[in-house]
């Protein structure tokens, strides 16, 4: 279920928006301040906000602030200001999008949909890239690896051998396909450059190199990558 978060302070808005989520089947939360609006924010990590510029206790753009601060939240901006510095002002501050009042429910609520829409990917991707295993931990988007605490350092190769591994996790990837994706298409015979690159790569993450849990060898054929 998509949760809202509303932060409007005009009691009609906040009440038809509720009305037209929750007819949706969206959980809604309201706040009708800014202070109130960054600590549900906190406490009920909602997938989108629409939030109104105009709150009685701060600049919506400085709710803006607050949440981009630790979220990548979708923000829909509610401008009832026809200045169009507020909007950009509102837009570089981090919002994803906004709705000049007065708005149609049905313009707001396709703009809210399409919101959630393009943030979903990002969340699902940033879960993909990490990946821990009980030996290490690995976020392929950050380029960073840690086992036992410590950062482990891996060339750009070892890398890309690895994403391709993790990409493949359970599945058998052939010598062909590694050396193909990973040096280039002109390869597929140099299976010492595997050998050389897996040892890497083992003596790097592996607890116990020599017994490999996670980095696994199918004779003749390949290498497979074991949560
Ligand atoms: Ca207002």
């Amino acid at each position: 279920m998509t949760r809202v978060l509303v932060v409007e302070d005009e009691p009609q808005i906040v009440r038809a928006l509720e009305i037209n989520l929750k007819a949706r089947r969206y959980e809604v939360d309201t706040a009708s301040d800014g202070a109130t609006a960054l600590r549900l924010a906190a406490a009920r990590h909602p997938d989108v906000v629409v939030l109104d510029l105009g709150l009685p206790d701060m600049d919506g753009v400085e709710v803006i602030r607050g949440l981009r601060g630790w979220t990548r939240v979708p923000i829909l901006v509610l401008s009832a200001r026809h200045s169009s510095d507020e909007k950009v002002e509102a837009l570089d501050a981090g919002a994803d999008d906004y709705v000049t009042k007065p708005f149609g429910m049905d313009e707001l609520l396709a703009r809210l949909r399409a919101a959630v829409r393009r943030a979903e990917p990002t969340t699902a991707e940033a879960e993909e890239a990490r990946v821990s295993t009980a030996s290490f931990t690995v976020d392929l988007a950050a380029k960073k690896a840690v086992r036992e605490g410590r950062d482990v350092r891996l060339t750009p190769t070892e890398w890309h051998l690895l994403e391709v591994l993790l990409r493949n996790a359970g599945k058998l990837v052939s010598q062909k396909q590694l050396l193909q994706e990973v040096w280039g298409p002109t390869y597929g015979t140099e299976t010492n450059y595997l050998r050389v690159y897996m040892a890497q790569l083992r003596r790097k993450l592996e607890v116990d190199p020599a017994h490999p849990r996670h980095f696994i060898t199918e004779a003749g054929m390949g290498y497979r990558f074991e949560r």
